[in-house]
């Protein structure tokens, strides 16, 4: 528990934050269908309130996989409108439609709801790990879920197939260091073993800070007339700080077709 009533779930896959009010359930993010039927079962053992909302942060199956888990049990599903065009592009293509639970509310760039004493506000600002991807403040406690726009001191994955952009992603995380305050506390999608999966919003400026340097790099490496093949090579790069892992091919890779895009 980060508070009274808000808490994280981290089985496998995207981290999953949960509001417990007297006056219902709201559950940010699914992860898998065998991890949230755990979720699940815990929050049973906290509290027999109903699942008003299931929110998903974007529509990755490591955050809206488990979502099927929820059929008959939330009341409403509720993510991004792009999210649920994703999820549905993305369930088709993989043949798995019918284990989806898709939304059945969508936003546009703002949507707020009270659950009793609670107020949830999910913030669209733009293009960044997809181009789906909500920031979901839960008002009183001042809490704020990123799902995959902070990987925490991990390499993050730049889905540029559903629209993902490194340069719009450093805009979305500026934006949403100016909307909130020096006490809003953070829930992030994933940290790299020994990291914490939420923070404060210096790990905001940090990552911003590492995006700008991957591109600022790969600017470089397209000056000195570099193959993608002979430029993918690179193990690190200037301030790439703490972050770490493998899977730096991913963050590289998606600015080189960026900005050769243009
Ligand atoms: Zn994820
Ligand atoms: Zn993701």
């Amino acid at each position: 528990m980060l508070t009274d009533n808000i808490g994280i779930f981290t089985e496998r896959g995207g981290t999953i934050a949960f509001l417990l009010d007297k006056k219902g359930i709201a559950v940010v993010d699914s992860q898998f269908p065998d991890t949230s039927k755990h979720l699940i079962d815990e929050l049973k053992k906290k509290s027999e309130k109903p699942i008003e909302l299931l929110i998903n942060t974007h529509h990755h199956g490591d955050h809206s996989g488990g979502n099927i888990s929820f059929k008959g049990i939330a009341t409403h599903v509720l993510a991004h409108e792009n999210s649920k065009k994703n999820q549905e592009a993305s369930a088709k293509a993989q043949k798995t439609e019918d284990k989806q639970l898709y939304p059945d509310q969508t936003f546009g760039t703002t949507w707020c709801q009270k659950i009793g004493k609670e107020k949830i506000c999910l913030y669209y600002f733009g293009a960044g790990h997809t181009n789906g991807d909500s920031v979901i403040h839960f008002e009183k406690a001042n809490i704020v879920h990123m799902g995959d726009l902070l990987f925490n001191r991990r390499h993050p994955y730049v889905d540029r197939g559903a629209g993902a952009n490194i340069k719009s992603w450093i805009e979305v995380l500026n934006k949403t260091h100016s909307k909130f305050n020096r006490r809003t506390r953070y829930i992030y999608g994933h940290a790299a073993e020994g990291f914490e999966v939420t923070g404060t919003s210096e790990d905001l400026k940090r990552f911003s800070d590492y995006l700008d340097s991957v591109l600022k790099f790969t600017e470089r490496e397209i000056q000195l007339g570099k193959t993608k093949e002979e430029f993918l090579k690179n193990t690190s790069f200037p301030g790439i700080g703490e972050w770490k892992g493998d899977g730096i091919t991913r963050p590289l890779g998606a600015a080189w077709d960026e900005l050769n895009a243009k």
